[in-house]
């Protein structure tokens, strides 16, 4: 570490680093373990002049932290602010639940109709994860790549 070179920036930083520790204590109130080693710098930055209801998230918070499809709890926080479910890791759809999807759809595509082989497939939740769809084989169903592509918009 050159100590010397940084020192006189030093005030900066910690001025910064209370800011961005207030801001989160007052958006997020409730400490849970999984909020260490959260890039909160990044996330004050981008949502510091954004009105939150904490209580909302709150609540949002704790359902999330129980729900079984959420495979990343650290990212719950991220999430409730940025909206993208990336963060959440949410729990794919296993080998088993697909194939029971696409015998059902007798292989053809839900959305072109088109017939393709299972590999050729990947899973999309009927009823949308965000609006209460479950990661499970009734909500299944099987797209062609190029149509979940364009659905997920990815
Ligand atoms: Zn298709």
């Amino acid at each position: 570490m050159a100590k010397n070179q940084h020192e006189p920036n030093a005030n900066e930083i910690w001025l910064y680093f209370q800011a961005v520790i207030s801001w989160v204590k007052i958006v997020f109130p409730n400490y849970r373990r999984e909020m260490k080693g959260i890039d909160w710098g990044f996330l004050y930055n981008e949502y510091k002049n954004e009105k939150f209801d904490s209580k909302k998230l709150e609540t949002e918070i704790a359902r999330l932290m129980e729900d079984e499809d959420v495979g990343s709890k650290k990212g719950i926080y991220t999430y409730v602010l940025t909206r993208k479910e990336k963060h959440l890791n949410i729990r794919a759809f296993s080998p088993n639940q697909k194939r029971e999807a696409y015998e059902r759809q007798k292989g053809v595509c839900v959305v072109c109709k088109e017939h393709f082989e299972l590999n050729e497939m990947e899973a999309d939740h009927i009823d949308p994860w965000h609006s209460g769809g479950k990661t499970t084989a009734e909500n299944c169903q099987m797209l062609c790549r190029e149509d979940n592509r364009r659905k997920s918009g990815k």
